[in-house]
């Protein structure tokens, strides 16, 4: 790629995100068939927030095709750069409404709804020529709010502000839990949001994606029911 010269040391750095991206992939896989589910059942979305272009090229040429990113003003000129790969491109930051335009038209995906409002803009700004946006809700559960999120009590309104943009498509549901949890606490987390999404689609909303789980979590989300982690670090290593 454009000015790189050091050839010997950008291929090292590649042959380590190829060689943490298969241990990731074990590791996701390992968990699905303790849990008793199909190798296949989780989709891996590689977090390449903070990283350079030259590592997202290297894990798709590892075979990963789900990317997410956190900060619009970051994400766009690498997007652009790789457009050629024709990866999926999965928005995962706060979103704030002067960027929604942006995450419209560049993303594949966004985990991270929050307000009604929001819904209404990304739905109309979304361009005719590509397919609905996917969207999941992010929850904020226990009263926790520093990560943002809606609360449950509020969860079908937003799902039914997203319902009616039909240049929207309504995925499912995505968490953060507190940093501080233990095992344990992470472990109810991730069981509450499953029960929530289990209580959704009994009631009637077509969801298909638990997304839960990062770095340091993705196997205990895997055992609560999550078919869609995000992990950064474990397979880029340290941000910038
Ligand atoms: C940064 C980030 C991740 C990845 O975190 P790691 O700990 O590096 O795996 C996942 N989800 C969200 C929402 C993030 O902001």
């Amino acid at each position: 790629m454009t000015g790189i010269t050091d050839h010997s040391a950008n291929d090292d750095a590649a042959d380590d995100v190829a060689t943490r991206l298969a241990k990731v992939k074990a590791r996701v896989r390992d968990a699905l068939r303790r849990a008793g589910r199909p190798d296949d059942d989780a989709t891996i979305v590689a977090v390449s927030k903070r990283q350079p272009a030259e590592a997202v090229q290297a894990a798709y040429l590892a075979g990963q095709r789900h990317f997410g990113e956190s900060y619009v003003q970051e994400a766009l000129p690498k997007l652009e750069r790789l457009e050629s790969l024709g990866a999926e491109w999965h928005f995962i930051g706060r979103i704030q409404s002067n960027k929604t335009r942006s995450i419209a038209e560049r993303f594949d995906w966004v985990h991270t709804l929050e307000r009604p409002g929001i819904a209404h803009r990304l739905g109309s700004q979304r361009p005719a020529y590509a397919p609905p946006l996917n969207v999941l809700l992010q929850v904020s559960l226990a009263g926790e709010s520093q990560k943002g999120g809606v609360r449950p009590e509020e969860l079908r309104a937003l799902a039914d502000a997203v319902l009616g943009e039909p240049r929207l498509s309504l995925r499912g549901l995505m968490t953060i839990p507190p940093a501080d949890l233990d095992t344990d606490s992470a472990r109810r987390y991730f069981a509450q949001l499953q029960t929530l999404f289990r209580e959704l689609a009994d009631g009637g909303y077509e969801l298909d994606t638990l997304s839960m789980g990062m770095s340091a979590d993705f196997e205990l989300a895997l055992e609560q029911g999550s078919n869609c982690v995000r992990v950064g670090t474990a397979i880029f290593g340290a941000r910038d």
